[in-house]
């Protein structure tokens, strides 16, 4: 193969328009200056997987002609559209949808765009059942409905998805579509499923590879409106990608005791995004800098999507997950990552005053009583991440050093000594 034509053939028109393909153009320019073969090679087979791996589907051509009657201000990629009002001019299409939501996003969604789509069959899943979800499912299949619309957070997006699994699964053609009201996770451009109570009553154990939505509308307005209301739910995904900090090193540390193998391209790209987070401003309206922020998210899951978790999930996610079990309301993800992420930089002995630098500009909080934890939680959580590391198969900082008590104490309260978290 002819890395340098293949890598630069363009079968769609739109690829050459996205922030991700330019993204990859301007490394592959790089690689290509420096003469560096083994980055130049493992880059064209990201590529190969990005787009030149996945055919002209009926979707593609759905989603051509959709994005073509819409004011998009970017193409972040081939399915995640940004732009300002974008939503409302989809209405006219998705009247009689069947839209798949929450009781406080829906009504919420409905006071801001000022509108009932009275037509739509509309499920909400706050306490959605194994049996629920499944009758879900079967009524989306007999349903007319050309378009599954879900209008929420991380959990619907969730659900979205795994219910677009099972009619692909099918083979029934359906077009869903995604409008994310959060940023505090980037579930919606994630091929990732986690498996929520009703998910794993229907049979299903570990994170799920699903599909992506057909396409994701990000409305510039409608989130920066969230961000004057309800900051938080912006910047904790931000937490949620500091994550590489330390995951990268526990990817490394994979590799080293042979269990994993690292991709360098990968790992620049990591290191990358961290020099791209020091740049953003959270004080400024969203709108300057949501285009950054979810360019960052989707480069996040089309990195998992190449290699795997572990360079953006590792010992943070570890203690992160375990620190949510059994705390009601679940405290942000995000928020948890970034903790996680500054009490493993402290383990696998890193800068913890820059961690803890980045946690202030994004206004993340640094006290565990804030994001919803105690020490002993916290010290718990730490107990825990080895064996619930094993379960998920993912060789961490957490294989060589032992978190027991004692250790995990010391940890937790030499950060707050340090001034780098409080109670
Ligand atoms: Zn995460």
């Amino acid at each position: 193969m002819n890395v340098h034509s293949r890598i630069l053939a363009m079968p769609r028109s739109v690829i050459s328009r996205t922030h991700l393909a330019q993204y990859l153009l301007t490394l592959h320019e790089k690689y290509a200056l420096f003469r560096d073969h083994t980055k130049t090679q493992e880059l064209a087979e990201i590529w190969q997987k990005t787009f030149l791996e996945k055919d002209l589907s009926l979707h593609t051509k759905q989603r051509q002609i959709l994005c073509n009657s819409l004011r998009i201000d970017h193409y972040i990629h081939e399915n995640v559209v940004l732009g300002k009002n974008i939503v409302p001019q989809l209405f006219p299409l998705i009247e009689s949808s069947i839209i798949i939501t929450d009781r406080t996003v829906y009504p919420l969604f409905q006071k801001y765009y000022n509108t009932a789509l009275r037509e739509a069959i509309v499920y909400t899943i706050d306490t959605i059942t194994g049996d629920a979800l499944r009758e879900i499912i079967d009524n989306v299949m007999k349903s007319h409905a050309q378009f599954v619309v879900g209008i929420g957070g991380g959990r619907v997006m969730d659900i979205l998805k795994f219910i677009q699994m099972k009619i692909i699964q099918m083979e029934n053609g359906k077009f869903f579509l995604a409008f994310p009201t959060s940023l505090a996770t980037h579930v919606y451009a994630s091929p990732k499923i986690h498996v929520l109570p009703a998910i794993a009553e229907l049979g299903y154990q570990s994170t799920i590879d699903g599909p992506v939505p057909d396409l994701v509308v990000l409305d510039t307005l409608f989130l920066e409106r969230l961000q004057q209301t309800n900051p938080r739910l912006i910047r904790a995904g931000l937490g949620d990608i500091m994550a590489y900090i330390t995951a990268v090193e526990d990817w490394k540390l994979a590799e080293m005791n042979g269990k994993d193998a690292i991709n360098n391209v990968v790992v620049e790209m990591c290191s990358d995004t961290i020099k791209r987070l020091h740049k953003i401003n959270v004080q400024l309206p969203l709108s300057q800098w949501i285009q950054e922020y979810s360019f960052i998210q989707v480069l996040l899951c089309n990195i998992t999507d190449w290699v795997g978790s572990p360079p953006a999930s590792g010992s943070e996610h570890l203690f992160a997950k375990e620190a949510e079990e059994g705390i009601h309301p679940p405290p942000l993800h995000g928020e948890l990552v970034a903790l996680g992420t500054l009490i493993m930089t402290k383990v696998q002995g890193g800068d913890c005053q820059r961690v803890h630098n980045l946690m202030k500009t994004f206004q993340l909080p640094t006290s565990l009583s804030e994001i919803g934890l105690t020490v002993e939680q916290a010290v718990s959580a730490m107990q825990r991440c080895r064996s619930y590391g094993r379960k998920k198969e993912r060789f961490t900082i957490a294989e060589i050093v032992d978190f027991n008590k004692e250790y995990s104490q010391q940890i937790i309260e030499g950060l707050i000594e340090n001034g780098l978290i409080h109670e």
